[in-house]
């Protein structure tokens, strides 16, 4: 029976309130623009009369202003526009104009009523079997699941982190939990979208990101990027976010504050990386909420990165020369007909890298995150189309295939940070049947993240494949 949220009514005084079930299902748990409804306005109309939907004001303006959408309250991130709407200077955010514009006499709109209940009985199809680590981990993950803390895993690069979600999920499944598994990254979502449905396969399972085809139904199991989640409030029981030190997300306290505002009252967080800062770790492991995935799925340990000088390499690629060495790396990468990786430190580099290269090396691209052919090339190299792809950091994580080799061009560049070089090492022997393979960081200058890189991955093999 449908009833009010947190009125206690005795039984025999509840009427069950009429509404449509599709805005219920479209609206729950989403803080969304009134304008943009996908209903009738005669429908939403009722809903609002009968205060099944709240609407609010999207900036609220006191002696600060305050986008209700985001949270934001600092006076640069609002402009003044003249409105065509309200016809005069009207305020924006600026913060979340990236899921459209928010302005003070943008109305949101809220469902008041409780949610949808779940027809479907949870089943999980996923037959897999857990190591016995991956399984000890997902043992503490339910347990704090169900004490209602939040969890950090530790996983290293390949240990198979989506496994161990399984049985957690199936869990919260049957608890009735609202699911999102957030992630800075586009690709993680629609890498993972086919795994989640395929494990459970009578369960809704949508996919939010930019560009994406809406749906109206309502969906226990959500993945998205985490800027996604601006658009909802206390909509979910369990939200897992993946990739948890990726940019923009580690570095932005909106898209943090986004994931929090998102989790309902008695909700929980279970944040996943192969990267955490010691803090991180430390803050986690104080509340006994943090577990460590130290072995790869495989057993065979992490490839350690050899570090080789490749001296002058940017001004001999800007005067159209390819380095000698790293053509004897891609020659010996052909030879075993492996795919490849060529990082890069910036986009024009890796243009005048790939423009001499092609005449050289047949089929090879480059990607870089705004391409818009870039899953279309990831395929390709998948596919054995290209034989390598030259790309920035795009591609550093959410990325696994067969056999795959990896070098840096340049890895003294600010840009690749001691985190980015593990997760780029960790590119490599993700399969069972091609479990080893070789990562090269060639170099102008050797860096303390590069040894560093090299200190964590020997020490992370030696705690994972002593025992
Ligand atoms: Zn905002
Ligand atoms: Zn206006």
């Amino acid at each position: 029976m449908t009833r009010l949220l947190n009125v206690k009514i005795p039984p025999q005084m509840i009427k069950t309130p009429i509404f449509d079930a599709e805005v219920q299902q479209f609206l729950c748990g989403r803080l969304w623009q009134f304008d943009d409804l996908p209903f009738l306005q005669d429908i939403l109309r009722y809903h609002i009369t009968q205060k099944f939907i709240a609407i609010m004001p999207g900036i609220q303006q006191g002696h600060k202003p305050f986008c209700r959408r985001c949270h934001n309250t600092k006076k640069q991130q609002f402009h003044h526009f003249t409105c065509e709407r309200c016809k005069g200077s009207c305020l924006y955010c600026l913060q979340c104009l990236q899921l459209g514009r928010i302005s003070c006499c943008t109305m949101l709109a809220k469902w008041c009523l409780a949610p949808p209940v779940s027809r479907h009985h949870p089943k999980m199809s996923w037959q897999g079997q857990l190591t016995a680590q991956q399984q000890q981990v997902s043992i503490d993950v339910l347990s704090s699941m169900m004490k209602g803390r939040n969890h950090l895993v530790h996983a290293v690069t390949g240990a198979g982190k989506t496994e161990i979600l399984f049985p957690v999920i199936a869990q919260a499944l049957i608890e009735n939990w609202r699911i999102c598994i957030a992630t800075p990254r586009t690709d993680v979502v629609i890498e993972l979208v086919p795994r989640i449905q395929q494990a459970f396969t009578t369960i809704e399972v949508q996919a939010l990101y930019a560009g994406q085809k809406k749906s109206k139904k309502y969906a226990q199991i959500v993945i998205a990027t985490t800027h996604q989640l601006y658009r909802f409030e206390e909509a979910f029981d369990l939200i897992i976010v993946d990739e948890v030190d990726a940019f923009p997300y580690s570095k932005d306290h909106y898209l943090q504050h986004a994931v929090n505002k998102s989790c309902s009252r008695v909700g929980r967080l279970l944040l996943l990386t192969a990267t955490p800062t010691i803090q991180q770790i430390a803050s986690f492991k104080k509340k006994a909420a943090y577990s460590f995935l130290s072995r790869r799925f495989h057993g065979v340990a992490l490839p350690v990165p050899k570090i080789q000088p490749l001296w002058n390499y940017e001004r001999k690629i800007r005067q159209n020369i390819i380095p000698k060495k790293l053509i004897i790396w891609i020659e010996k990468c052909l030879a075993i007909k492996a795919p490849f990786l060529l990082f890069f430190s910036s986009i024009d580099l890796m243009l005048a890298a790939e423009k001499r290269l092609s005449q050289q090396i047949p089929q090879i691209a480059s990607v870089y995150a705004d391409d818009p052919k870039r899953h279309e090339k990831v395929r390709k190299l998948r596919q054995k189309k290209y034989s390598g792809l030259l790309t920035t950091t795009i591609l550093e994580r959410g990325i696994t295939i067969a056999n795959l080799q990896v070098a840096v061009v340049g890895a003294e560049h600010a840009v690749f940070t001691t985190a980015t070089l593990i997760q780029i090492s960790g590119r490599v022997g993700r399969s069972k049947q091609f479990s080893i393979g070789e990562v090269v960081f060639f170099h102008h200058g050797i860096t303390t993240k590069m040894t560093s890189c090299q200190r964590i991955i020997k020490k992370t093999n030696k705690m994972g494949y002593t025992v």
